[in-house]
């Protein structure tokens, strides 16, 4: 470990005593939680090669523990997924700083995300691009998430329950797509509601025990090409039938 993390890692310690012996109140976004997202933005996603400047304040901005159970909030901000309930997970931090920069999101980005989830990465993109379209598998989940981001303010989300799988056709066509569950192909509705110029990030392989990211670019002309990038763990995508 660099001496620059060690000190960064001892001030925080420090600092985090106190605020915890003043008894703040966890509900909000704390000093504490500011403290803690800080140093996951420096030592899980700076440190990993996420620059984009737009991408690591859209990460400083949304408060990731409000987004998990109550009792894992102080687990929020470590390196890692958390569960959500329903064998589900909220993504590594790194991953959806990871997965946001690749997307290059732009403000006047029409999105569809596919695994709502906890709303966590829906709450990063929103910041980022003009709307977003997110669609959740599971009812309780995907209701859980639209009351979360409606809470906070997130007012540029819309989610549905529904299978993503078939995208949403009704927007479509979209400038981004993000899906957040792996599928064992990509699926060819998907690249169908995908706009001419438009790109999609999303894990796909046939295995829980890993993925390969892959990025799809639709060109111009309406031609397809997909580039892998890096080896990835997601839980695998629902559906019935993966054609
Ligand atoms: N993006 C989420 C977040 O920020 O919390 C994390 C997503 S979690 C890794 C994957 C999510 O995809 C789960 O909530 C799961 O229920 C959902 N999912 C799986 N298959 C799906 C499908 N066919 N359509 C929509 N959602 C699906």
């Amino acid at each position: 470990m660099k001496w620059k993390n060690i000190s960064f890692f001892l001030q925080l310690t420090m600092l985090l005593a106190c605020v915890n012996a003043e008894g703040q109140s966890v509900e909000n976004d704390t000093l504490f939680y500011q403290l803690l997202r800080q140093a996951m933005i420096e030592n899980q996603i700076i440190d990993r090669g996420v620059s984009d400047e737009r991408v690591i304040k859209a990460m400083n901005d949304v408060p990731r523990h409000l987004f998990v159970k109550e009792s894992l909030r102080d687990l929020a901000y470590a390196d890692g997924p958390l569960p959500i309930g329903y064998n589900q997970t909220i993504s590594q931090p790194y991953i959806v700083a990871y997965m946001t920069e690749i997307l290059q999101p732009d403000t006047h980005h029409i999105v569809l995300e596919v695994g709502t989830g906890s709303g966590y990465q829906a709450a990063i993109l929103s910041k980022l691009v003009n709307h977003v379209y997110s669609i959740e598998i599971i009812p309780e989940l995907g209701k859980e998430a639209a009351n979360r981001l409606d809470k906070l303010g997130y007012d540029n989300v819309t989610v549905k329950i529904g299978d993503g799988y078939n995208g949403w056709e009704e927007h479509s066509p979209f400038d981004r797509i993000i899906v957040t569950a792996a599928p064992e192909q990509i699926p060819k509705k998907l690249v169908d509601q995908l706009k001419s110029g438009g790109l999609m990030v999303l894990p796909v392989g046939k295995t829980s025990f890993g993925q390969d990211m892959r990025v799809v670019k639709k060109d111009k002309t309406g031609q397809v090409t997909t580039q892998e990038t890096i080896p990835v763990r997601f839980v695998p995508m629902i559906h019935e039938h993966n054609e």
